[in-house]
């Protein structure tokens, strides 16, 4: 008996995470893309977009209409985090789970998805980073943070990201802050020649951001000791890198309940 496939709207379809995924939805026959949506490219074939693959869907830009019109199972989206809210509202009101890989989602707004994923009986996922090799990364600094608490983080993207530190950034010092077993070593306040020069402080871990075109998604945790370092490197060398992720969280969201925060949940 042939197995159902997962019916995916996918949003933010004619961005570059976009168009990955519409490639990624496309050639596994897990999946049956039924709707594009994005604010460009409007009326665009998903099959240039996607490179001559899977169905010819053409972009629209009402994302409630092709919900009500298709009654996918899922939504995969990398718009803005300024839509995220009203975009888990629209999914949830119709059942319909979403997995939302767009960064910068404020707290706040992550607290109102989950009630609404909570009241709606619809659950929900928000991925700050797909890159199976990331997680692992965050997961291996947890480990080194109890055994040296002194570390520093610096993350590298595309001179075209808007949010600083990157929210992989964010997590992993937060990460860190919680792991520890003894507070970071006391430093000398600096005299600083350069504002910003010893980064932003997220969970007392200095974060430094870089930004240049060339690169894509890059980060090294540094930890220090007596005598010794240990630098942990993840590189995300094509968006390819993420849909392994995609894939998994569109293929689970539906076991799971409220709102899901960060891949290791369903990796680990
Ligand atoms: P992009 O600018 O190339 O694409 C964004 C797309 O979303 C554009 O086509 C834009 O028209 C569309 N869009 C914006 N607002 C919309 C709306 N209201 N409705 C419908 N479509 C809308 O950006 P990108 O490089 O594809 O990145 C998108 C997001 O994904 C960013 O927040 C980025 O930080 C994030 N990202 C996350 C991961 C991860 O692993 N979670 C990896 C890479 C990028």
């Amino acid at each position: 008996m042939e197995q159902q496939r997962l019916r995916v709207v996918v949003v933010g379809a004619a961005g570059r995470m976009g168009r990955e995924v519409l490639r990624a939805v496309c050639s596994d026959p897990a999946f049956e893309l039924v709707a594009a949506v994005d604010r460009s490219e409007i009326g665009s074939s998903t099959r240039e977009l996607a490179g001559h693959l899977g169905p010819n869907v053409l972009v629209e830009e009402d994302l409630a209409a092709a919900l009500d019109r298709t009654k996918p199972d899922v939504t995969i989206e990398f718009s803005h985090q300024s839509v995220a809210l009203e975009h888990a509202k629209w999914a949830t009101e119709r059942n319909v789970s979403f997995v939302f890989g767009m960064t910068g989602i404020s707290g706040a707004h992550l607290a109102e998805m989950e009630k609404l994923c909570l009241d709606s009986k619809t659950p929900g996922m928000y991925v700050p980073n797909f890159a199976i090799g990331a997680v692992l990364m965050m997961h291996f600094a947890e480990i080194a943070a109890k055994w040296l608490p002194d570390a520093e983080i610096i993350e590298f993207h595309h001179d075209r990201k808007e949010d600083a530190p990157s929210g992989t950034a964010m997590l992993t010092a937060e990460k860190i802050g919680k792991a520890r077993t003894s507070a970071p070593t006391p430093l000398p306040k600096p005299l600083l020649k350069a504002e910003g020069a010893r980064g932003g402080s997220v969970s007392e871990v200095p974060v430094h951001s870089v930004r240049l075109p060339g690169l894509l998604a890059h980060q090294e945790v540094i930890f220090g000791g007596p005598g010794e370092t240990l630098t942990i490197r993840h590189d995300s060398l094509d968006r390819a890198s993420f849909m392994q992720g995609v894939k998994l969280c569109a293929k689970t969201v539906k076991s799971l309940s409220g709102l899901t925060i960060g891949l290791d949940k369903i990796l680990f």
